[in-house]
């Protein structure tokens, strides 16, 4: 069964559970019973920071700044 780690949005507590990953969804945070923790893409415990791999933020769906206002002169 696989590990995955995950982090609270909520109380910033970071965790790790075995569990199936279609189980990945229905984790919550052990400490504060937040739900939708963050899940982290650290496998195993990686205590160097190092330069590391960035991965972009995907975009959320729907753009505020878009729509061209129309300014009078
Ligand atoms: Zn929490």
């Amino acid at each position: 069964m696989p590990i995955f780690d995950f982090k609270c949005r909520q109380c910033g507590h970071k965790f790790d559970v075995m569990i199936p990953a279609l189980e990945k969804n229905k984790v919550g945070c052990p400490q504060c019973g937040a739900a939708n923790p963050t899940q982290l893409l650290a496998p195993f415990n990686t205590s160097r920071p190092g330069p590391g791999v960035r991965k972009p933020k995907p975009a959320p769906d729907g753009c505020n700044g878009c729509a061209v206002a129309g300014t009078g002169g």
